[in-house]
């Protein structure tokens, strides 16, 4: 099972920090310069604020990553760990973009990719041990799902359930 980072919003404030992590984790300029030089802000997860909560939205890793069967390129593949995107094969056509079921997926100009606008999103920061938003996170609202923390997850739930049905007055009748 792939990997993947998922928040929480019940602990996102909203901060950013994650988008501004991501852009210098991925940018190889220093980001004050590169302000300077008004050089694209492209972070690979974005902030949604809708019905009064926050979260960022990013990848979820699909092991069947439609996004990689609709590239006409070639450009969208997964290494069996995560899935990553070769932007000098992107020609910019979205058809990634329009099949992501969590709209993770974004085109636009990235510093130091390419010169015309081509598909990024989460890669989980290759080279690092940690992706850069999970380390940065002040609200410690974004965390690494792996298969034993989503059974984890999967089990409470159940036994969460399981008392909901156990309570006085639960009925089966809606
Ligand atoms: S935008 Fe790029 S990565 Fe996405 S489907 Fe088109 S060529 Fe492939
Ligand atoms: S970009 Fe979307 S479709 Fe592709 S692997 Fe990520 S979540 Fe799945």
């Amino acid at each position: 099972m792939h990997v993947f980072v998922l928040a929480d919003p019940a602990r996102c404030i909203g901060c950013r920090a994650c988008e501004i992590a991501c852009v210098a984790a991925h940018m190889k300029h220093d980001m004050g310069q590169a302000m300077e030089d008004s050089l694209p802000f492209s972070p690979r997860l974005t902030l949604i604020r809708e019905a009064g909560v926050t979260a960022p939205i990013q990848c979820r890793q699909c092991e069947d990553a439609p996004c990689a069967a609709a590239c006409p390129t070639g450009a969208v593949t997964s290494n069996g760990r995560v899935v990553t995107i070769t932007s000098t094969l992107c020609c910019g056509c979205k058809a990634c973009l329009a099949v992501c079921p969590v709209g993770a997926m974004q085109i636009g100009l990235v510093a130091g990719e390419h010169a015309l606008p081509v598909a990024y999103k989460c890669d989980l920061c290759s080279g690092h041990d940690t992706p850069a938003c999970v380390a940065v996170c002040p609200a410690d609202a974004l965390r690494v799902f792996t298969k034993e923390n989503l059974q984890h997850v999967a089990g409470s739930r159940r036994q969460q359930s399981a008392r909901q049905l156990a309570e006085p007055g639960y009925s089966r009748e809606t």
